[in-house]
Formats: structure tokens, C-alpha cells, sequence
């Protein structure tokens, strides 16, 4: 008997014996002409007319980047699965999986056709913005931005609430008037977070301790917008960018430094397209170099482990800065985890997944922060090192929720400088 397959010509023999082989059933239908798809092109034919989809066509599931994504293992995504979806003719606009991507580079690492998720989900992303298809969580953050110039829907006054009470002068840039070397760039966590405060008190402490001339914008300052840019929302990156050059170009200073990767991948690589050109560096590259004029007083004594931000690393290519500092504090011993420098693995906060955990949480087995810090306790460290402000509250959380509060420690790279320099309030 044989099964005539719908498409005519492709035949399938029930028995069929070739040279001695049996080749009966599905394998003898190679031996047939035959069409093997005909799926409706509509889908990918959409995708791939949006300024930055062009690059899913050019997929052909070789699966390299299935082992990368981070999401693959927590859940059912991943670049391979969302081409064959779109393929198969599904819109991707009301799907989850649009929003599940964090934007960590991992798999454009090892992707041989250059199939770019960093240009495809922001693409898609901001067609869905535009039909009103976000998830409720992110677009409340969206709102904040735009009304009050950060997620977390904070008044610009209490910017600057950090530095009251303390004991260490902070200058701003608005009363002080006059050029400085380094613009600090505090950003929207270090800011506003309870949990960010301690990294910002660190920063001033240290800036401080090594005469380094610098000031912050203060109230003026506003979200870098980088997140938001790449979960689909690009107007109000380019309104919180044009706000932000405008306020950078009231003032004179040689370097602008960031504590935060994501605002470093904005000002460093969007920025200069919307005028605004400066000499970023991330904290970590500034204070590398002045390593040699460091005197720590406290021996730390500790098993530390690193984890790379992917917007620090893999984005920008800085995976040295950190390290040395690590390295320069006395008593710390430093062992990488499995996945780290370019095959970093994500903590899940990126591409708009900082406000997304409770979405993300209905699609995956569990968190990504709680997937590394797993990974921390596993390479036995007793700290988990960060440098993005996203991180010590969602690896806190993290290790609360895995069962090792008490025995992992989350700490910024520049509260462990702050206390081996016998600075720290602690
Ligand atoms: S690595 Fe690139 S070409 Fe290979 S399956 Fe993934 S997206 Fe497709
Ligand atoms: S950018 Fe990261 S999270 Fe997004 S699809 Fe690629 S590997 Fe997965």
C-alpha cells in the first residue's frame, strides 16, 4: 500500500527494498520529488519589512545558538524556535515570546548567519508598543519614564535624597558651576533604590579618597533610556536622550562615568547619532587606573565570584576593568563561574526584563537570577560580585528565593573598594 501525499508526485511506499536496504515507509519519499513546505509567507514577510527584521530570514537552524540563550533554559524560546514559529506563519505581536528576549547577546555571539535579535525583537517590539500589545507590568514603566524621567515612577527631587545626611560632600553640577573632570552619572537604581544607595555612598566615598574631581547632575538628571530603546519603545528613548544631551551640553567635563552598563551602551553607542558625543567610561574603567593609589586597610578574606553584565561585556567588550579591582582588594580570591566573560549568562534584567519578572515568572521554569546565583553557590563563593545597578536587588531576591539566604553575599564591586579601604559605614 502507498500513501499519497497531498502534494502529487511524492509517493511513500509502504515496502520498498533498494540494493538490499530496506528503505520502506518515510524514508523511501527522499527518493520522490516533492515539496517540502508550503507555508504561508505573510509572517516572515512582515517581520523582515521592518527596519531591523531583515536578518530572521536568514536563520537555517543550525540550533548554535540553542545552547546560548538563556531563556532556552528556563523555557520554550529561543532565536531557532521563534524563526521556525514565524516561519510556520504565526504573528509573533500577541505571542509571549516577544517579550521573553533580554537582549543578552549570547546567541548574535555564535550565530553564523548573523541572525541579530538585538535589531529583530526591538523591531517587532515597537509594533507592538504601537497596538498597545505590552505586557501591563512594562508598560507602567514605560509610563514612569516618560512622566517622571525613571521606571520606578520616583519624583526628580528625591534624586538627589541619597546624599542627605551624609557626611561626604557630593557637588552638583547646577551650583557649583564650573567644569569638572568626571560627570558622574548616577542613574535611575543607584538613585532611587534603597539597595542602590549603599553603591552610591560607595562611589562618593571613593571618589572622594582619591581626589578625583567630580560632580552629578542632580535633579536633572533623567533615565539613559537604553532599556526601554531595545524593549520596543524608541520614541522614548530618543525623548529621554535629547533631554539628557541637553542637560549634558550645559556643562564642562572631561569624562562621563556610569555605574551603569546599560547607560554606558547607550551613551556610549545611540547617544553620538542624536548628537550627543562624550568620553564615556564605565566606574570600573576609571578606577582601574588608580589602583596604584588605593591603600586598603581591611583584608576582606573572601571566595568571590564575578558576574559579567552582558552590557558591559559581550556588548561592549570590557571584561578585564572589573577583574583587576577584584583582584587589587586584599584577601579576595576570584573564581569564575561556568559561564562567564563573553559566555556571561544573564540575569534576566535586560531588554525591558527588569520590569517584566512577573511575566517572565508565567512563561519560565524560574528566574535567570536565580538560575546564576545557583550557579555562584555551585563554584562555592561566598560573594556574588556585580558593577549594574539592576543587580544587587534582583540577585538578593534571587538568593532568598533559592534557599541561600545567609550564604551568598551580593555585593557592587564598589561597596567591596568602600569596605577594603576602610571606608564603608558597615
Ligand atoms: S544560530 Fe543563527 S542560524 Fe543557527 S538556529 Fe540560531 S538563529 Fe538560526
Ligand atoms: S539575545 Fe539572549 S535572550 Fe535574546 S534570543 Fe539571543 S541569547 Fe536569547
Amino acid at each position: 500500500m502507498s500513501r499519497v501525499d497531498k502534494t502529487e508526485g511524492s509517493i511513500e511506499k509502504a515496502e520498498a527494498v533498494v540494493d538490499g536496504v530496506d528503505i520502506s515507509g518515510h524514508w523511501n519519499r527522499m527518493l520522490e520529488p516533492r515539496w517540502i513546505t508550503d507555508y504561508p509567507t505573510e509572517a516572515m514577510d512582515w517581520v523582515t519589512s521592518l527596519d531591523g527584521g531583515e536578518s530572521l530570514r536568514a536563520c537555517y537552524q543550525c540550533a548554535k545558538c540553542v545552547p546560548v540563550c538563556p531563556v532556552e533554559h528556563v523555557g520554550s524560546y529561543g532565536p531557532r524556535k521563534l524563526m521556525r514559529k514565524v516561519q510556520l506563519g504565526n504573528n509573533l505581536m500577541e505571542d509571549p515570546d516577544l517579550w521573553l528576549c533580554t537582549s543578552c547577546a549570547a546567541c548574535l555571539r555564535v550565530c553564523p548567519k548573523e541572525v541579530d535579535m538585538l535589531q529583530i525583537m526591538p523591531a517587532i517590539r515597537e509594533q507592538a508598543v504601537l497596538e498597545g500589545h505590552v505586557p501591563p507590568e512594562l508598560a507602567k514603566a514605560f509610563e514612569n519614564m516618560g512622566r517622571h524621567g525613571n521606571p520606578l515612577g520616583q519624583p526628580s527631587r528625591k534624586r538627589i535624597a541619597w546624599t542627605k545626611g551624609f557626611d561626604v560632600e557630593v557637588p552638583i553640577m547646577s551650583k557649583i558651576k564650573r567644569k569638572v573632570d568626571v560627570l558622574w552619572y548616577v542613574s535611575d537604581y543607584t538613585s532611587y533604590h534603597p539597595r542602590g544607595h549603599d553603591a552610591a555612598r560607595a562611589m562618593a566615598r571613593v571618589l572622594t579618597r582619591l581626589g578625583i574631581d567630580f560632580a552629578i547632575l542632580g535633579q536633572e538628571e533623567k533615565c539613559d533610556g537604553d532599556s526601554p530603546r531595545v524593549a520596543g519603545e524608541k520614541g522614548l528613548f530618543e525623548m529621554l536622550a535629547e533631554e539628557n544631551i541637553a542637560t549634558f551640553d550645559k556643562y564642562e567635563f572631561d569624562r562621563l562615568v556610569v555605574m551603569d552598563p546599560h547607560a554606558y551602551n547607550a551613551f556610549k553607542n545611540h547617544y553620538p547619532a542624536l548628537g550627543g558625543d562624550y568620553n564615556v567610561l564605565h566606574y570600573t574603567q576609571l578606577l582601574v587606573d588608580y589602583i596604584d593609589r588605593m591603600e586598603f586597610s581591611e583584608t576582606l578574606d573572601m571566595e568571590v565570584t564575578f558576574h559579567d553584565p552582558c552590557y558591559l561585556g559581550r556588548h561592549n567588550g570590557e571584561y578585564e576593568a572589573p577583574r583587576k579591582l577584584l583582584e587589587a582588594i586584599p584577601g579576595v580570591k576570584l573564581t569564575e563561574m561556568p559561564h562567564y566573560k563573553a559566555t556571561g549568562f544573564c540575569c534576566g534584567g535586560g531588554g525591558g526584563g527588569m520590569w517584566l519578572d512577573g511575566f517572565a515568572a508565567d512563561h519560565q521554569s524560574e528566574r535567570l537570577s536565580e538560575r546564576r546565583v545557583k550557579e555562584a553557590v555551585e563554584v562555592g563563593a561566598q560573594t556574588l560580585a556585580v558593577t549594574c545597578p539592576y543587580e544587587p536587588s534582583r540577585f538578593e531576591d534571587a538568593v532568598k528565593s533559592t534557599g541561600n539566604d545567609g550564604s551568598l553575599e551580593v555585593a557592587d564591586i564598589i561597596e567591596l573598594l568602600d569596605r577594603a579601604m576602610g571606608l564603608s559605614e558597615s
